[in-house]
Formats: structure tokens, sequence, C-alpha cells
């Protein structure tokens, strides 16, 4: 029996832990969130997969963060203490973040992330009444807006930056189930305005402005450009023949992508290559359905010019967009002006910056995530 770590309890860590598990491994499932499920299952315990869970012998590690890895061990940090968590095998499921892109206004208070507003609502954000208009570009914006027009508010529009000859292509070669679905999300959002080929140029706090003059009135703006991988984790640890990597840190194609490699890294990580291959076709195609979002909500590059001078881009150390003028990488941006140094550790702005001057973060460094001093020296095993 070989100890397994799993790293993230979205849908596939899930998965993964269950199907590891289930082939007879010691399987440890670690989460920095109160409980399991992820972005999408966010304090859901309802469903099969959750059944399964309950129905197998996994340790559960929650409120724990994985602040570091080395090739036989993970430093984990709890709320009152941190432990080195020894493995035989490894599964990376850190799932993905939101993409900000930088916009006069964005930093104002009642400026969220279309999934951050999502996630503060389904945590007990009370919307009751209020007017938000949603932009950016994805799918998500429409789950986003059904939710928020489900809990009382008033969704003014929907703002999508890819072309509707685009976003329709995409939609009309969606799998029957997912046509499905999108059509009745659509249906939910009968009377809201969803405009194509636009973008929000500003928030004011109590209006948007869109790329071509026209204002929208509202209290909330909650704009996402669509999600980046979790791949720090990885990229910390390098290639192992014991490690796995699962769901969206790998590419961003939705929950049934998530749960295909989560369970297939779990059979893989139980010796059990005969299921793990009876996967393949369908992660092939989740897969291709992954390369076809991406292609489809392409951010296009007026986005570049989102942000002006005066816009702070990164929002830990306050630093405006003007500032990084004249650097000519991340690495002198980060001497120069502390972008990407504060708690964040560049998370929000790392991939803004990506997006607007082409630089890539030089390195990944332990801590992954902010952690107390004394958890990084040592301590319990
Ligand atoms: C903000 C947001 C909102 C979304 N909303 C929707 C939606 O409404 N509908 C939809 O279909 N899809 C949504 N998605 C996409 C959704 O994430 C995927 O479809 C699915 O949840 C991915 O599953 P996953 O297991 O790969 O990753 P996730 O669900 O992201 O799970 C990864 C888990 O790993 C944890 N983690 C990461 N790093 C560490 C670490 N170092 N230590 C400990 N834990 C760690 C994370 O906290 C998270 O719980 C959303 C994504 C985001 C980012």
């Amino acid at each position: 029996m070989s100890r397994v770590a799993v790293v993230g309890a979205g849908p596939a860590g899930i998965a993964a832990a269950v199907c590891a598990a289930e082939g007879g491994q010691q399987v440890s499932l670690i989460d920095d969130n109160q409980n399991e499920g992820g972005q999408i299952w966010r304090g859901e315990t309802a469903g099969e997969w959750f059944d399964r869970l309950r129905g197998v012998r996994v340790a559960r590690l929650q409120r724990a963060r994985v602040i570091s890895a080395r090739d036989d061990a993970l430093r984990v940090e709890l709320p009152d203490r941190a432990l080195t968590l020894r493995y035989d095998k490894l599964i990376l499921a850190t799932g993905a973040r939101e993409r900000f892109l930088p916009y006069p206004g964005w930093t104002l208070p009642r400026a969220f992330g279309a999934g951050g507003m999502q996630a503060f609502v389904k945590s007990g954000l009370d919307v009751r009444g209020a007017r938000v208009v949603v932009g950016g570009t994805g799918p998500l914006l429409l789950a986003v807006a059904a939710l928020l027009r489900k809990r009382g508010a008033k969704v003014e529009a929907i703002i999508e930056q890819a072309p509707l000859v685009r976003v329709t292509g995409f939609v009309l070669a969606l799998p029957a189930s997912k046509l499905a679905q999108a059509i009745s999300l659509k249906a939910s959002l009968l009377g809201v305005p969803h405009l194509h080929d636009r973008w929000i140029s500003e928030f004011t706090g109590s209006s948007v402005r869109l790329d071509d003059g026209r204002t929208i009135d509202c209290d909330y703006a909650a704009v996402g450009y669509g999600l980046v991988p979790n791949a720090e984790f990885v990229e910390l640890i390098g290639p192992h023949n014991n490690v796995w990597q699962a769901g969206e840190c790998t590419g961003i194609g939705g929950v049934e992508k998530s749960l295909l490699e989560g369970a297939q890294a779990g059979h893989l990580a139980a010796g059990n290559q005969e299921g793990a291959a009876a996967l393949q076709p369908k992660i092939e195609a989740a897969r291709a359905f992954a390369a076809r979002l991406e292609k489809s909500f392409a951010l296009r590059p007026e986005l570049n010019s989102l942000a002006t001078p005066e816009t702070i881009v990164c929002r830990c150390e306050n630093v405006a967009a003007g500032a990084l003028e004249g650097m000519r990488s991340w690495r002198e941006a980060k001497l120069y002006t502390r972008c990407g140094m504060g708690p964040c550790q560049g998370r929000v702005c790392g991939p803004a910056v990506e997006f607007l001057r082409g630089w890539k973060p030089d390195s990944v460094r332990p801590p992954l995530l902010p952690a107390r001093v004394e958890s990084m020296i040592g301590g319990r095993e």
C-alpha cells in the first residue's frame, strides 16, 4: 500500500482520492478551504462523488494549505500548526483562479471578479435589489449572471468581449448535454441585454462605461477575463515519475475534464492501468473541448490598452501601470517597483502583466501561498 497525497479537493482531487482509495491506497486529501468541493461545488455535500468519498477511508485535511513541496514530502499549514506530510505518490489537483485585467475603477469597492462575486454570493453576500453588470469573457459570465438573478439581483447587462460569431460557433459545437445546459442558462436570463464584441473600460462606483462610450448605471461590476491554471505547484516540483496532475491546473476545461483526469490519476496512483486507460478516449474529448473553449474566448488585443498609466496593476504593492513603463522583464519590474511581491505573490497581477506586457514570471519559490514564518521552518512530521 502506498501513501498517496492529493492536493486540492475540487472535483479533480475528490475523484483522484476516491479512485486511489478504492484501489487500496492510503490517501490524504488536502485543501485550503473549510469544505471540499473546490470552485464549483463550494459548500455542497450531495452527489455521486461526495457519496463515494464518504464510502472510502481518506484522511481529509481541511483549511490546510500546502505551502511547499519536495519530491517526498509536503509542508502543510493548518490554522494552529504546520506539519510535514510524507508521500510515495502525489496528485496535484490545484484548480484554477480568475484572471483579472486591470481597468480604471477595478480596485473600487463593489468592483468584483465575476467568479469572485459568485463566491461571495454563494457564501452569503446579499444582492437582493442590487444592480449588477457582469463582464469579461467566457461561459462563467452566464453562470454568474444566472446565480445573481436567482438571488434577487437585477442584472443590467452581460458584456462579453468575444465576437458573437465565435461564441455562436462554440455553442453550436457543444455536445447535447452541454447545449441543453447553455440553453437553460440563457432562458433563465431572458430580458437581460447580452452584448458581444464589447468590454467594460471603466467602473466609477455607480456606473460602468463601455469601450463604445455608452454607460450603464449599476451598484456592482463583476468582471472576469476567464481562468488561469494554478500551475505554480507543478513548476515548483518539476516532472517526477510518482507525480500526476489533474483538472484545471493542467488547462481550463470544466468539471467533466477535471473529474475524468482526477479519476485517471487516482487509478494510476493505485496501479490500475486498465481503469486509467479506459478513461483516455473521454479525456481526449474533454481536452478537445478545452481547446475550443480557449480559442473561442481568446482575449482580444484591444484589452491591452484597458489600463491607463494611473490604473493600479499590483494591488498588494500599489503599483500603477505607468510605473512598469520602460521595464524589460518581470524580474526588473519586481526589483524596481515591487510589482508581484506582496502577499498574493503575483497570483493576481502575474497573469495580468503576462497579458499586458508578455512577461512570464521567472521562477516559482516557496511559500506557494502566504504562510506564517514558523510554518516554513521545521515542525511536526
Ligand atoms: C472563481 C471560479 C468560479 C467558477 N465557477 C464555475 C461555475 O459556476 N460553473 C462551472 O461549471 N465552473 C466554474 N468554474 C470552473 C471550475 O473551477 C471547474 O469546472 C472545476 O471546479 C474545476 O475543478 P478542479 O478540481 O480542477 O479545480 P477547483 O475546483 O479549483 O479545485 C482546486 C482546489 O485546490 C485547492 N488548492 C489549490 N492550491 C492549494 C494548496 N497549495 N493547498 C491546499 N489547497 C489548494 C483550491 O482551494 C481548490 O479548492 C469556476 C472557476 C473559478 C476559478
